[in-house]
């Protein structure tokens, strides 16, 4: 693995921008795995996968309405271990530590600070909280990437959690697969199956289509042949993949491996950030595209997470033109006008 800039000194020819990214104790630390690594470009100093994983000086400036916290986690957060932001889902911090940082991380206030795993006090809190609170009705792994922890961890995670409440909806929120995929070994799966009631779902995150390598598909494809749903969340990210050409590709290439392009997001205003954000124009543009070209299955949500923890709410622009006597009147996708009459009740 790399872990620090010296050692991406010797193995790329960095740009200015890149060699001018000043590390501090606030910064995400540098950390590439290999496999990641022998996908880059080395000659290509815009390399969609080179731009996710080095850090250039970008980091270093603030923008305006930037902050480490946009959405709020920290103070909807009852334990410093889980945040309860909506009502029938919490997200559990399992650990800090992910296999490789995203230069994009938009919890990178929590990310790689080297807090390491969750105690087994914080397990007990969390799981203290869920029987408590019985509206919850879903939990997300995160962190951090829970695949990191060790396979009998992660075992204990989750009988405990079902212990506390057996109906649980469990999302392993994971990147481990596009950056590590020899992480998911037949002993990881079977921690999974030794579970065969609990409804798991797996949440990817692969940015663009060269991610999607055969040992990745192959990596989900264990998920998936264990009973475990796969779905993937992207984050559109300006020079890794916003355009619709990328997007299609990778949209297409995902549902063909079985696994459901779910969201899209546009990203969060989080500080260090900004050279990866997308003009909402633009992504609505793109979104427009995609809907032309993409099947409904291969068809992600566009949405926002908005600031000031004001939640989720879905990015596209509007087909319905207005009402009159007839019934609503609509906008086809290639620009016509349609009408749809209310039934008469
Ligand atoms: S894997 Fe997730 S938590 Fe870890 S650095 Fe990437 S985006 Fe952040």
């Amino acid at each position: 693995m790399i872990n620090s800039i010296e050692q991406l000194k010797e193995k790329l020819k960095l740009t200015e921008e890149e060699l001018s990214w000043k590390e501090s104790p606030q910064s995400l630390p540098v950390l590439i795995t290999d496999y990641y690594f022998s996908l880059l470009d080395p000659k290509d100093p815009n390399d969609a996968l080179r731009r996710q994983c080095v850090p250039t000086s970008a980091e270093n400036r603030e923008e305006s309405l930037e902050s480490s916290d946009p959405l709020a986690e920290v103070e909807h957060s009852p334990s410093k271990r889980f945040i309860h932001r909506y009502k029938n889902r919490i997200a559990l911090l399992t650990t800090d530590i992910c296999a490789q940082y995203c230069r994009h991380c938009f919890r990178r206030r929590f990310t790689g600070n080297f807090c390491g795993p969750l105690t087994e006090e914080d397990l007990k809190e969390c799981c203290s909280y869920l029987e408590k609170h019985t509206e919850v009705k879903e939990i997300l792994l995160t962190g951090g990437d829970v695949l990191t922890l060790s396979d009998s961890a992660i075992y204990h995670i989750v009988s405990s959690l079902r212990e506390a409440s057996p109906r649980l909806v469990i999302r392993i929120c994971t990147r481990m697969v596009a950056v590590q995929p020899q992480r998911i070994t037949d002993s990881l799966i079977s921690v999974f199956k030794s579970f065969p009631e609990a409804p798991f779902y797996l949440m990817t995150q692969f940015n663009h289509v060269r991610e999607l390598t055969d040992e990745a598909v192959k990596a989900v494809g264990k998920f998936i042949d264990a009973g475990i749903p796969a779905m993937n969340q992207s984050v559109l990210l300006r020079g890794v993949n916003d355009n619709a050409d990328d997007l299609e590709e990778l949209c297409n290439a995902l549902v063909f491996n079985r696994i459901k392009p779910y969201y899209l997001f546009q990203g969060d205003l989080v500080t260090g950030t900004g050279t990866f954000r997308v003009p909402l124009e633009r992504g609505l543009e793109i979104e427009k595209q995609l809907r032309e070209r993409l099947s409904g299955l291969a068809m992600p949500l566009y949405a926002a997470d908005l600031p000031d923890g004001g939640g989720k709410v879905p990015l596209c622009g509007s087909y319905i033109e207005g009402k009159d006597e007839n019934g609503w009147i609509f906008r086809t996708l290639d620009g016509q006008k349609r009408i749809y009459p209310d039934p008469q009740i």
